[in-house]
């Protein structure tokens, strides 16, 4: 998707990214939580680039400024700056960044936002000066003071949201002449003496805060289940998820036979309702002779990403006698994750031995047994 470049550019948005974001419980800018194939961020954009906006400012923090620069390539007619100490320093960044006839202000962590509510905020802020989406209160609010609790007349209250539009001009006087701590745009309008104007937003229009709200971004889930085996013998490497383990004999098979990350390939696909490895690489194609699986692996995720999947965790199992595989298990974790590029708190590896029985218990195999639960992306 591209911004267009027509005679629409006097209108421009800012785009606040610069938050940490810390409630969301993510070790990482909730701006840049991807699910399926695409970042809260690219939602946003995605949208924006659909209505009249003709540039988007998009404003980051110091940290994330390579990752949201990358994102932003992707997209014509977008610029990053970096953002203050406060939301206000950030958009007032943004808004010098750029001028415009009228600036669209939207949160990076708001990604249900429609071309609709953001249309009809800047034909608000054309004609009137502003338009701040906004919606009804649902929940009573009650004041609550040293000198007691006091209901507030629920008709007269109102969730404000972004975007929050203006003509830049007056939005740049009003944040110029700023004092204190505002809590939102239309609050540094308001003060300089200009009446903001609210439309109607929506429900839905959430801006992405806690845990919870991360898991509104997934639509359902769906399991899957992968089982190998593959035979010990001499004179092969032993490669278990990407990982060379030292040991007297290796596993048997046309690929590297790394046996764990077969298993977890099959439990990816057979979730994401894909054909299995055995029909995707056959063991007759020359090309997959001897070839990493974790190459594999890495073409797996993609089908699994192109068809709007995230991962939300694995578990594995690998079932053999010898060698031991404990001192292993968090490399082979890390190198796993890597390749999944998920943390490593999503993926488990366990092993077990089959008591000395049946061909695993006599050292002659391994097999393992993986699942995986994928997430269907919500994000439009
Ligand atoms: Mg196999």
């Amino acid at each position: 998707m591209k911004c267009k470049t027509d005679d629409r550019s006097s209108v421009a948005a800012v785009v606040v990214c610069a938050g940490r974001g810390e409630r969301s419980g993510l070790p990482y800018n909730k701006v840049l939580h991807r699910i399926g194939c695409k970042t809260v961020l690219e939602s946003v954009l995605d949208v924006l680039c659909r209505t009249e906006v003709g540039h988007v400012t998009v404003v980051s923090s110091p940290d994330d400024l390579d990752r949201i620069k990358e994102i932003t390539l992707q997209y014509e007619n977008t610029s990053v700056v970096i953002g203050g100490k406060t939301r206000a320093q950030s958009v007032i960044n943004g808004l010098k960044a750029h001028k415009c006839d009228i600036v669209v202000i939207h949160d990076g962590a708001r990604p249900f936002v429609t071309e609709d509510i953001i249309s009809r905020s800047i034909a608000s802020a054309i004609g009137f000066g502003s338009g701040i989406a906004a919606v009804k209160s649902i929940d009573t609010v009650k004041r609550v003071t040293s000198d007691g609790v006091t209901a507030l007349p629920r008709d007269e209250l109102y969730n404000v949201q972004t975007p929050q539009t203006f003509r830049y001009s007056e939005i740049l006087y009003a944040y110029d002449g700023m004092t204190g701590s505002p809590t939102d745009d239309a609050e540094v309008y308001e003060r300089a003496g200009f009446k903001p104007r609210l439309i109607e937003g929506d429900y839905s229009n959430k801006k992405i805060t806690t845990p919870s709200d991360l898991l509104s971004l997934s639509g359902g889930c769906k399991i899957g289940v992968g089982f190998d085996l593959h035979r010990l013998v001499h004179d092969r490497k032993l490669i278990l998820g990407g990982v060379e383990i030292a040991y007297e004999r290796g596993l048997l098979g046309h690929s590297d036979a790394d046996v764990l990350t077969h298993a977890i390939m099959d439990a990816l696909l057979s979730a994401a309702d894909l054909p299995d490895i055995g029909v995707l690489f056959p063991d007759t194609d020359e090309r997959y002779k001897g070839i990493s699986s974790m190459k594999l692996l890495s073409d797996v995720l993609a089908r699994v990403t192109e068809h709007g999947y995230g991962i939300g965790n694995i578990s594995a199992v690998v079932m053999a006698q010898k060698p031991k595989l404990a001192p292993h298990i968090e490399s082979i974790r890390s190198s796993l994750c890597e390749a999944l590029e998920i943390d490593k708190s999503r993926i488990n590896v366990s092993a077990t031995t089959t008591e000395g029985i049946g061909l695993i218990g006599e050292g002659n195999a391994i097999a393992v047994s993986a699942s995986c639960i994928l997430t269907e992306n919500n994000l439009g």
